[in-house]
């Protein structure tokens, strides 16, 4: 194929992602359009395509009212929260021990300290559910208080985002905190409307050679948070994921070559994923490779590949190849995110994203500065190209 091709649907594919649709949440109609787009593509290359569809839900909700004796504090209602309409007293708390045989069944509950430090796991997240955080869940939900504020700095993520927890929830921006302290006088009004939509989403997954014994996964997740155009994170890993497709079907493959466009990564019980492992864990035996790319080609620094769980031999084999490629690193592993459903199983993996990533975590990903300009078109290739060159590698060192 020709570069000025590759180009083009670098471009429309970022464009139409990040422009057109914009935040595609899953359960949203933005998400079904993005499902589309990525199985139109996909056909129009000539592959096997499934639709793998799941059940979720499509939150949505109107802006947050809270008063504390009178003064107006900003407050945002956290993702997926049920609506709530309180007028009352409320009590504080910073560790589990200080709510115990405490009755704030017509109170407002206000977390503070070692208790709203971090994100609480959903309480039915599957893959890391650390026992204290279930223990927050239970303890809270035996209260039953009306409602629960907690802080957060402006970007980083809320305390809780939990569609099967059903205590309703803001966060308010950290600079108030002492605006609630333990007081039993003071009165707070909260307000705001929520819907949880009963809703389905699918996952996208196309394949080459699908009958052939052994395979290669490539795989990119393309749902968002909300309100986010979800450039780097992750319209620019769908993007290289087709690219590799159209470069992988205008080759001479014997191998099955599955593409999997993942929809959940950033949703809180990660819906997609869930159902391809109960789906395809079976399958795991005949996979040679899997490759995941999640913010790829970041204008400034390099693009890095991590291997995980590889044998000397694949290691040795991303070493060599990564030479010919400029914008291309060998980087430490990482833990989160979709690569970790084939790492997790010993499957030799590639998890691939920008190395600077790591710094945008706190101010751009997830947030609305998440645009098509941080992106550099050419480093979208390359990973693309190198993906490509990996995978026929692969194959041949298997024929030997
Ligand atoms: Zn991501």
């Amino acid at each position: 194929m020709k570069k000025d091709e590759n180009q083009l649907l670098i471009r429309s594919c970022l464009t139409e992602l990040c422009t057109a649709i914009g935040a595609r949440p899953t359960g949203s109609g933005e998400n079904r359009l993005a499902q589309q787009y990525i199985d139109r593509q996909f056909r129009q290359m000539g592959l096997q395509v499934e639709n793998q569809p799941f059940t979720c839900i499509h939150w949505m909700a109107g802006s947050a009212a809270l008063n504390v004796d009178n003064e107006k504090i900003p407050a945002k209602a956290s993702p997926y929260s049920l609506p709530v309409h309180f007028s009352g007293r409320f009590e504080r708390a910073e560790t589990i021990s200080e709510l115990q045989g405490r009755d704030l069944t017509d109170k407002m509950l206000v977390l503070a300290g070692a208790l709203a430090r971090e994100p609480v796991m959903p309480k039915n997240f599957r893959f890391w559910n650390p026992e204290h955080h279930q223990q927050i869940i239970r303890t809270l939900e035996s209260l039953s208080p009306k409602a629960i504020i907690t802080f957060t700095d402006e970007v980083a993520t809320p305390v809780f985002e939990d569609g099967d927890f059903d205590i309703p929830s803001v966060v308010v921006p950290v600079n108030y905190q002492s605006r609630f302290h333990q007081n039993s006088n003071h009165t707070i009004e909260l307000s705001f409307e929520a819907r949880r939509i009963p809703s389905t989403g699918a996952n996208v997954i196309a394949r080459l050679n699908p009958t052939a014994k052994k395979k290669v996964i490539v795989c990119a997740h393309f749902d968002t948070k909300p309100g986010t155009p979800g450039a780097l994170d992750n319209a620019s890993g769908i993007t290289t994921l087709l690219l590799t497709a159209r470069l992988l079907s205008e080759a001479d493959l014997n191998v099955c070559a599955e593409f999997v466009a993942f929809n959940g990564e950033d949703y809180f019980s990660t819906p997609g994923q869930v159902a391809y492992l109960e789906k395809y864990t079976d399958t795991f035996g005949r996979v040679m490779l899997a490759i995941n790319c999640d913010g790829v080609g970041y204008k400034h620094g390099k693009t890095g590949i991590s291997p995980m769980s590889c044998s000397r031999e694949i290691e040795i084999l991303v070493e060599k190849h990564i030479k010919n490629y400029r914008s291309l690193t060998l980087a430490d592993p990482w833990y989160q995110g979709d690569h970790m459903l084939f790492t997790g199983a010993g499957i030799p993996t590639l998890a691939i994203t920008s190395q600077k990533i790591f710094d945008l975590l706190d101010t751009v990903i997830h947030s609305e500065k998440d645009t098509i300009d941080l992106i550099d078109h050419s480093r979208i290739a390359e990973t693309a190209l190198f993906i490509n060159s990996m995978i026929r590698q692969i194959e041949k060192v298997l024929k030997r």
